[in-house]
């Protein structure tokens, strides 16, 4: 995998987020505040941007600027969560120029780390975390267990679709939607949904560039 794959998944997400945004809108005006679709788009409209402006940066290079510029495009809790995700994520991979499926594990696992410091939340508390914390899993175990890189980003995927519906029944303990106490309960998580279509992305980049 290399700096091909990286521009794959962030014009998949892209897409992925502007087809699915009326949607995210409607999670969030359930439980937050009605913008995440137009935040995610937004800023993923703004990462295709500035990745068709570079000038062949290395892979880690690419997370980076694109963490940066979700930063500075998004106002909403995602922007920083996902922007710092992706900027940690990229640090890992330093200047080279492809990387492997363990590598790939360890960009997952510094963002997970890095929305997990930034927003304190854990597994349960109906985040993002939900379905990221899941998919990071089920990428390292898969890969462990000798699973071809497409098959086990698969099953990340799968992994973070099920945390995904998992936070239907749950009640919010961080961000907007925890103002709302039990109101929250019955709702799926607009921020744990758009990191599965972020996962699903991933799926779909790598299974295009391997
Ligand atoms: P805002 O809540 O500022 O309007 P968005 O609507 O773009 O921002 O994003 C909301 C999503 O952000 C939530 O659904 C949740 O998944 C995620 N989120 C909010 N706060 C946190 C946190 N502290 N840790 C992890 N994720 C969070
Ligand atoms: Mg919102």
């Amino acid at each position: 995998m290399d700096a091909v794959t990286i521009t794959s998944w962030m014009r998949e997400v892209e897409i992925a987020v502007r087809r699915d945004k009326d949607h995210l809108v409607q999670l969030d005006a359930a439980i937050g505040d009605g913008d995440h679709g137009t935040n995610m788009t937004r800023g993923f409209e703004a990462v295709v941007q500035a990745l068709d402006a570079d000038g062949g940066s290395p892979p880690g290079k690419l997370l980076i600027l694109a963490g940066r510029t979700l930063v500075s495009t998004v106002g909403g809790a995602s922007g920083p969560l996902w922007g710092s995700a992706l900027r940690n994520g990229g640090r890992v991979l330093g200047d080279q120029a492809t990387f492997d499926g363990a590598q790939l594990v360890e960009v997952l696992a510094a963002a997970l780390a890095s929305v997990k410091d930034l927003g304190t939340a854990t597994v349960g508390d109906k985040t993002m975390v939900d379905a990221l914390e899941p998919a990071v899993d089920t990428l390292r175990a898969r890969l462990a267990d000798g699973a071809p890189i497409d098959h086990a980003l698969d099953d990340a995927a799968g992994a973070a679709e099920s945390g995904m519906r998992a936070t239907i029944p749950l009640q919010a303990r961080k961000g907007r939607a925890s103002y709302l106490g039990e109101r929250s309960v019955g709702h799926q998580d607009p921020g744990a949904t758009s990191t599965a279509l972020i996962l699903r992305a991933l799926q779909k980049a790598v299974a295009g560039t391997v």
